[in-house]
């Protein structure tokens, strides 16, 4: 038996106490640093004479009527008179002691929005207590908070944190004149200001965070953000991997792999994929792992690249592995390469969760051998049970999908505790230069800002649903030309039901309005052999056309496919609909995107919507895409699993902030180099354990 670990005793934790926990408010630093959304002014009481409507105001008076109205819905009706004028208190639910508090000749100061209004002026569900008493001298800050954390209780703790906290400056006096503040605002006085801010300061300024102690906390806390992820790739410099030295040509072994590869290619690399071949090739002959990021827009040619690298490492000696989000993708990843490099004679292995036992015990076999030297899959790649021989590069497609943990994973299996693999993540979704800046600053960065020639742009048309007869003429005329066609729906998230029917009802009118055209039908919930027939058939030319959710967002390659519809095109996110556009305009021929928009009065398109709706019209660049998609949903949607569980920025914003976020990268490595203490000290203070994540 083994013994129980000795437990510290522990006192149960109140609602509020655990509520503060959900919001990673334990320790007094993190408390000092949970600053106000807003803030309300009670420093003041103001007459009723004066006040207009919609003010938040607070009031003193005396109350001249209290009646509870029974008729209609229940409500609590006071009269409260100030000398000025009369105001009506409006409550919906009350206590019977309330009530009391609100009786015929009460002194009351109450504190609410002021509407005017047919019958006067009124203060809905008003805060009140008995008139007198001092008022507070700062404003009242008003903190986000969750359920079962009032206000009040927030309040003191945040007081509270912020005198126990240890707020000695960690920034050095010399660096802070870069911030342009206009005098020099410690950590302590901005914090303490913002927790008690004098009435006399302009409350915009404390709102929009221009204000200098905002100022001061948003650097700190993009300071924080660069001087762990520069630690982070400080430290994975420090790791060794195995050195994937390029083979060059020699007489007596003939061509190496990755110039064999080159050679029967049939097209030649764009200069974009020849320079960012290059950057792999450098990374990769250091005996450091690569940790390298390639962003390319859809279609700019990733797949040849990664192939080019893993040549590389086999000629050397070693395995590479290719991950990829989906199940469709991984096969079509596996076909790929497989018809590049078996024909070179290299032994290719494929591994997917829904594998029959027999074969991935076989595959499993390959790969632990070393037999196979190219190991394509899912995330069944990563499980425990998969041990390669000597794996040396790790490709991420589609990184965005994976999570951290996964990424650590596919780190481990090198089975080797003093190396690690070299990774090359791929994204499809270029990232905007301030996100490059902050959030990925630990990585290396390779870009591919150029298409293959020949590629016809796609135009885009934005067509009312009341069009749907005119566009599916459209793809008569397509599929004529012998074209072919995708046609999406949407994932209504709600109900995978709806979504179903959704696409189904399309296909069932399609094949009806096409005879003579086999329409498939591709959703999340077919099983997966029913996926691969209905992918095998398109790809082959069979198909004409694909009514679809949205699996083929990513990576699905059928040049001859020409037209892309997309219904209910509102419903969709900018990046989602250009990496559902780059689907088509994969060859030689003119393509087009027909973005559908429903006019159902239920589903009115919105003016943001609308405005989606025209960006992608407009242009058909993933960076100025990418770039309209951060503006309208922020980072946090954009960074997906590479965030999760991580501390995004709080205050700092990337597009306002840009000088801050310059003036924090270049301190960074100034401060871990000449002041490593403090520079610790600032990500401890900030981060917390939230560090961690970096590492992956
Ligand atoms: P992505 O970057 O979206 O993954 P792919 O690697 O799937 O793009 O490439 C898109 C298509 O372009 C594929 O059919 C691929 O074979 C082809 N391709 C890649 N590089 C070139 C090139 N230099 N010239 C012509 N075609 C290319
Ligand atoms: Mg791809």
């Amino acid at each position: 038996m083994t013994s129980q670990p000795a437990q510290l005793p522990t006192t149960p934790l109140s609602g509020p106490q655990k509520a503060m926990r959900k919001l990673g408010l334990l320790r007094p630093i993190d408390l000092a640093l949970h600053l106000p959304l807003r803030y309300e002014d009670e420093t003041r009481i103001v007459k009723l004479c004066d006040v207009h409507d919609g003010d938040m105001a607070q009031i003193e008076g005396v109350v001249t009527a209290c009646e509870v109205r029974q008729h209609g819905q229940r409500q609590l009706l006071v009269t409260l008179d100030d000398g000025s004028d009369t105001c009506t208190l409006r409550f919906f639910s009350f206590y019977p002691s309330q009530q009391q508090a609100l009786a015929v000749g009460k002194r009351i100061r109450a504190r609410g929005e002021i509407r005017g209004g047919f019958l006067g002026r009124q203060m809905m569900h008003p805060t009140f207590k008995a008139a007198g008493g001092d008022l507070p001298v700062a404003l009242t800050p008003v903190y986000p908070s969750v359920a079962g954390l009032p206000q009040a209780y927030l309040r003191r703790a945040v007081q509270g944190g912020l005198a126990r906290a240890e707020l000695a400056d960690t920034v050095p006096p010399e660096n802070l004149y870069g911030i342009g503040l206009p005098a020099p605002w410690s950590l302590r006085k901005a914090l303490t200001f913002l927790h008690n801010p004098t009435p006399d300061v302009a409350l915009t300024t404390l709102e929009d965070h221009s204000h200098p102690a905002w100022q001061r906390l948003k650097a700190e806390e993009l300071l924080a953000q660069q001087l762990s992820q520069l630690k982070a790739k400080r430290e994975r410099a420090g790791l060794r991997a195995p050195a994937l030295k390029t083979i060059r040509h020699q007489p007596e072994i003939g061509l190496p792999l990755h110039e064999k590869l080159l050679a029967t290619l049939p097209f030649q690399l764009t200069k974009a994929q020849r320079r960012v071949s290059l950057e792999i090739t450098r990374d990769l002959a250091r005996a450091v792992p690569m940790y390298r990021l390639l962003q390319g827009d859809v279609g700019s040619g990733k797949t040849v690249v990664a192939a080019l690298a893993g040549a590389i490492c086999i000629d050397a000696g070693w395995q590479c592995a290719l991950m990829a989000p989906t199940e469709i993708l991984a096969q079509q990843h596996f076909s790929k390469l497989i018809g590049w490099l078996e024909p070179l004679g290299v032994k290719t292995a494929w591994l997917t969760g829904s594998q029959k036992a027999g074969e991935r015990r076989q595959m499993l076999a390959l790969i632990a051998s070393g037999e196979a030297s190219l190991v394509v899959g899912t995330h069944a790649i990563i499980q425990d049970k998969v041990e390669f021989k000597n794996l040396a590069l790790a490709v991420i497609d589609e990184q965005h999908r994976f999570g951290v943990a996964q990424r650590l994973a596919l780190r481990g299996k090198l089975n080797d505790a003093d190396r690690e693999p070299h990774l090359l993540m791929m994204t499809a979704t270029p990232i905007p230069r301030t996100l490059a800046m902050s959030y990925y600053a630990d990585l290396d960065v390779s870009t591919l800002d150029e298409l293959p020639p020949g590629r016809t742009p796609v135009i885009t048309k934005v067509v009312s649903d009341a069009r749907r007869e005119e566009v599916i003429a459209r793809i008569r005329s397509q599929l004529a030309r012998g074209r072919q066609v995708y046609w999406v729906c949407p994932l209504i998230e709600e109900s995978e039901a709806l979504d179903l029917t959704n696409a189904t009802e399309t296909h069932g009118q399609l094949s009806a309005a096409l005879p003579g055209v086999t329409v498939g039908l591709l959703h999340s919930r077919m099983p997966l052999a029913e996926k691969r027939a209905v992918m095998t058939s398109f790809t082959g030319g069979q198909m004409g056309v694909l009514v679809s959710t949205t699996v083929i967002e990513v990576g699905v390659d059928v040049p001859n496919a020409s037209l892309m519809v997309i219904e209910h095109a509102e419903r969709f996110g900018l990046s989602q609909l250009h990496q559902l556009r780059g689907r088509v305009g994969r060859g030689t021929a003119a393509s087009a995107c027909v973005l559908l928009y429903s006019t159902g009065d239920a589903t009115r398109l919105g003016e943001t919507a609308r405005e989606r709706l025209r960006a992608m019209a407009a242009t058909t660049d993933g960076f100025e895409i990418a770039r309209r998609d951060l503006e309208l949903r922020g980072p946090g949607e954009f960074l997906g699993a590479r965030q999760s569980g991580a501390a995004l920025l709080r205050f700092a914003d990337l597009v306002t902030d840009r000088a801050l976020l310059e003036w924090a990268r270049g301190l960074a490595p100034i401060m871990i180099d000449q002041h490593p203490d403090l520079a610790s000290q600032h990500i401890a203070r900030w981060l917390g354990g939230k560090a961690e994540y970096l590492k992956a």
